[in-house]
């Protein structure tokens, strides 16, 4: 098997959002629909697709367009399949969000002293595709942790099946330098433990002043995560 990859997403983690948030990708259905932006110019922008349906009208009638796992066929908005396959990645390509960013390649042209003279700008677009990361959250105290059951249902999968290395389960952090603790997966004894207290009701020290950073610091060592 080869090695799962890592995505360069930022960490927002806050002490005081400490909860477990479970990361997945996500399928969506979208296509693009003109608008008239004014000054004579049309933007495209993204609108909900045709395959995202509920299975139940509003009046309670079985939605007769309705297809379940829509997200294995869906390509809405996606990137093509010789797009994902040129870029070595795997999967639905539902799961995939697709743009462009601009480059600029110098054209050198080399003197006889040996050095490089620049000649020329090229702009080139680059193709940018990434699978469409979201968290969930798990904690056991938001609907006793049903949520990525939930969004299971919905076609959430793990990172791994798209080759992607696991994220740490604290909300907001996306690191993918995890270890295994007693109540989960996560990038540091920190996180665990914050994940821990929130979940079994321990009331940590709050404020943002030394004091109270202080006694957090000391709840927290002395704090042992059981399970
Ligand atoms: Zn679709
Ligand atoms: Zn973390």
């Amino acid at each position: 098997m080869p090695a799962l990859r890592k995505l360069d997403i930022p960490s927002h983690a806050k002490v005081n959002r400490a909860i477990r948030g479970k990361k997945y990708v996500v399928p969506d259905c979208k296509v693009y629909s003109e608008f008239d932006a004014g000054n004579g110019k049309t933007e495209r922008l993204p609108v909900s697709g045709p395959c995202k349906q509920a299975p139940y009208n509003a009046d309670g009638s079985v939605n007769t367009n309705f297809r379940s796992k829509w997200w294995e066929t869906c390509t809405h908005g996606a990137p093509a399949q010789e797009e994902l396959d040129a870029l070595g990645y795997t999967g639905p390509a539902a799961y995939y969000d697709k743009g462009y960013r601009t480059r600029y390649v110098d054209e050198f042209e080399k003197q006889a002293d040996g050095s490089l003279i620049v000649t020329g700008r090229q702009e080139v677009r680059q193709l940018v595709i990434m699978p469409r990361i979201e968290q969930v959250s798990a904690s056991k105290r938001n609907n006793s942790g049903s949520g990525p059951a939930a969004a299971e249902l919905f076609g959430a999968k793990k990172p791994e099946e798209f080759g992607i290395a696991p994220f740490c389960e604290f909300w907001d952090c996306f690191s993918q330098d995890i270890t295994k603790y007693a109540n989960g997966y996560f990038c540091s004894e920190g996180h665990s433990k914050l994940v821990f207290a929130d979940e079994e009701f321990i009331v940590l020290a709050i404020g943002d002043g030394d004091g109270a950073r202080k006694r957090r610091r000391e709840q927290l060592r002395e704090m042992t995560v059981g399970r």
